[in-house]
């Protein structure tokens, strides 16, 4: 008890707007880089939290088979405890 994870659950889903439970992989964030190939540009980042589901519905099909994530064993869960 008293994982990390806990203090994360109550974000809400961007893609949904629901809130993501500490379950499985979830909750997951997504970065956003901008000017990621001018790395002499000044460059901003965005945080985002998401169900790893919600990202994977939205992802293109031929682009969906390099999402692993969600292949990851919950034991994984275990480590931050
Ligand atoms: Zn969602």
């Amino acid at each position: 008890m008293g994982s990390i994870m806990e203090k994360y659950s109550g974000v809400a889903c961007c893609f949904c707007k629901n809130n993501v439970q500490a379950t499985g992989v979830d909750p997951c964030d997504i970065s956003i880089a901008t000017k990621w190939d001018r790395p002499d540009q000044k460059r901003r980042d965005q945080l985002f939290w998401c169900h790893a589901q919600c990202f994977k519905d939205r992802m293109h099909k031929n682009l969906k088979i390099h999402f692993w994530l969600d292949i990851l064993s919950s034991d994984l869960d275990d480590d931050d405890e």
